[in-house]
């Protein structure tokens, strides 16, 4: 028996997602070279569930986004700039990125520094952009990091959130397991960022993070960035090799 790859859609959701896409493209409606797609990456913690998954066609597969944000907030919405202008019911491309910055609470003035030129090239080349996005408006516009708020298009630290994460580095480091964590935490009823209960997967995704020594990390590279830190690089590059001698797989980079 082969062993099922772990972030494949089961048989019985592709059946599903396909009947609802009516056989075509999500996108473009092209009915050749479908494949089923995450809204969410699993690196993001997307499922494998029907609301996570959509139907694109090979070409639209290769230019999605992966932000999760950009993806649903502009990817799946228009296949091609005709599109955009009409539904923007504008004259030209400026200004439909005019009236997409306004909808996501970006100020133009920004946005533009990240859209150039001509936006679908830039759509096409989106994976790269994320980088740029990121570095702008400090974040990719999905999933605010637990010990962040964000405000005026920036992380900004908040003050309880960020204490827990400096405890939950500081106990790893002396010897808690993250079961253990998950517990304390808990037991003192200290609400999680969506206010429920904490769970083992919440604080490993913590203590592989590195937004909290200051690095953003988009597509498995990270890079220098504007977060503010919580925790220091060397807390960081401990738990790391505390992760990898307890047999787990740790978040290892090349930090500059
Ligand atoms: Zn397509």
């Amino acid at each position: 028996m082969t062993k099922k790859k772990r972030n494949e859609f089961p048989v019985s959701i592709r059946k599903k997602v396909m009947k609802r896409a009516g056989n075509r493209c999500d996108r473009c409606w092209s009915k050749r070279d479908l494949e089923y797609h995450h809204k969410i990456p699993v690196s993001m913690g997307g499922d494998s569930s029907i609301e996570n998954c959509i139907v694109l066609c090979h070409n639209c597969h290769s230019i999605a986004p992966s932000d999760p944000f950009l993806l649903e907030k502009f990817f799946l919405r228009f296949a091609s700039i005709k599109e955009m202008i009409q539904y923007y019911n504008v004259n030209d491309e400026k200004e439909v990125m005019k009236s997409f910055s306004r909808e996501i609470g970006v100020k133009y003035k920004d946005f533009k520094k990240f859209i150039k030129e001509d936006p679908m090239s830039h759509i096409s080349s989106i994976k790269q952009g994320m980088r740029k996005f990121v570095d702008i408006f400090g974040h990719s516009g999905f999933n605010i990091p637990y010990g962040y708020n964000y405000i005026e298009q920036r992380l900004k630290i908040n003050s309880k959130e960020s204490n827990v994460v400096k405890d939950i580095y500081r106990w790893y480091v002396n010897g808690k397991s993250i079961c253990e964590i998950v517990k304390m935490l808990n037991y003192s009823k200290i609400p999680s960022k969506k206010e429920g209960l904490w769970a083992k997967k919440t604080i490993s995704k913590i203590l592989k993070n590195p937004i909290y020594c200051g690095y953003h990390r988009f597509e498995e590279k990270i890079y220098k960035g504007n977060p503010p830190k919580i925790i220091d690089l060397e807390s960081y590059k401990k738990v790391q090799s505390i992760i990898e001698e307890k047999g787990g797989i740790p978040k290892i980079y090349n930090f500059n």
